[in-house]
C-alpha cells in the first residue's frame, strides 16, 4: 500500500490561469445585447499561457492525517537546513503546527463554488447595483508562499437572479485560501459571481498588502496592491463603471 502510494506519479491540480482564460473566454460569448465594444482585449492577456492541458487534481489519495504527516517532514527539514535543531524543545512539534496552520491557509481548494452557492441563488426583480464593502481576505502569495492580506469589494448588476449576500465573502475565501496572486484572485471572483448568477455586470476591487514586499526587498511598509475586474457593462459602459467606483469610494 505505502509503496504504491510512493511510487504513484503526482498529478497536479490544473493551472489556475488556464482554467480562467477558458471560463474568460466562454463569458466572452455571452455578452448584454447592449454591448458594442469588443471582449478580445480581456481575453488576449491570458491566450499566451494557454498551452498545455493538465489533468486536474487529486491527492484524495491521501488522508488529511497522510499529507500533514508528510508535510511535518519537509518542515522538519526546512528547520534543519536553517541551522536550527528541530529536536529542540521549543521546535519539537513546529513541524506538524506548521503543517495544519498551510493546511487551513490553503483550505480553498477542498471546497467548491459549486456547493457553496447550493441553494444560495434568487429569483428577484431587483436590477439596481448590489455591492458589498470591505471583506477581509487573506492569502499566499504563490511566489514566496508568503501572505498577503487586505480587502475586497464586490459589486454587481443583477438579472433577475441574486446571490445570498453572506456567498459572496464565501467565495472570496475559496479563492484566497490557496497559492495566488492578486491579478487572479480579483479575475476569478469575478467569474465566479459571473457564472452563479449571469449578473449585467460585476466588478471586483483588491486592496492587499503583500508580506513579501513588507517584510523583504523594497520594505515598502504602507504599500498597497489594488486590482480590479470590470466585467459586462461594468466594464463596457463608463456610466455604470462611473456608479459602482462612486458607490464603492463612498465610505
Ligand atoms: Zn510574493
Amino acid at each position: 500500500m505505502e509503496e504504491r502510494r510512493n511510487s504513484q506519479t503526482l498529478i497536479y491540480r490544473t493551472d489556475p490561469n488556464l482554467e480562467l482564460e477558458e471560463k474568460l473566454r466562454r463569458l466572452a460569448f455571452v455578452r448584454h445585447p447592449s454591448i458594442q465594444n469588443d471582449h478580445d482585449s480581456v481575453i488576449a492577456d491570458y491566450r499566451p499561457i494557454a498551452k498545455r492541458r493538465m489533468e486536474s487534481i487529486t491527492f484524495d489519495e491521501l488522508t488529511e492525517e497522510e499529507i500533514v504527516e508528510q508535510l511535518s517532514k519537509h518542515y522538519k527539514g526546512i528547520i534543519s537546513n536553517l541551522g536550527e535543531d528541530p529536536a529542540r524543545q521549543g521546535l519539537l512539534r513546529t513541524p506538524e503546527r506548521a503543517a495544519k496552520a498551510i493546511m487551513f491557509f490553503t483550505k480553498g481548494y477542498k471546497e467548491k463554488i459549486e456547493d457553496v452557492l447550493n441553494d444560495a441563488v434568487f429569483d428577484e426583480d431587483h436590477d439596481e447595483m448590489v455591492i458589498v464593502k470591505d471583506i477581509e481576505m487573506f492569502s499566499l502569495c504563490e511566489h514566496h508562499l508568503v501572505p498577503f492580506m487586505g480587502k475586497v469589494s464586490i459589486g454587481y448588476l443583477p438579472n433577475k437572479r441574486i446571490l445570498g449576500l453572506s456567498k459572496l465573502a464565501r467565495i472570496v475565501e475559496i479563492y484566497s485560501r490557496r497559492l495566488q496572486v492578486q491579478e487572479r484572485l480579483t479575475k476569478q471572483i469575478a467569474v465566479a459571481i459571473t457564472e452563479a448568477v449571469q449578473p449585467t455586470g460585476v466588478g471586483v476591487v483588491v486592496e492587499a498588502t503583500h508580506m513579501c514586499m513588507v517584510m523583504r526587498g523594497v520594505q515598502k511598509l504602507n504599500s498597497k496592491t489594488v486590482t480590479s475586474t470590470m466585467l459586462g457593462v461594468l466594464r463596457e459602459d463608463p456610466k455604470s463603471r462611473e456608479e459602482f467606483l462612486t458607490l464603492m469610494n463612498n465610505r
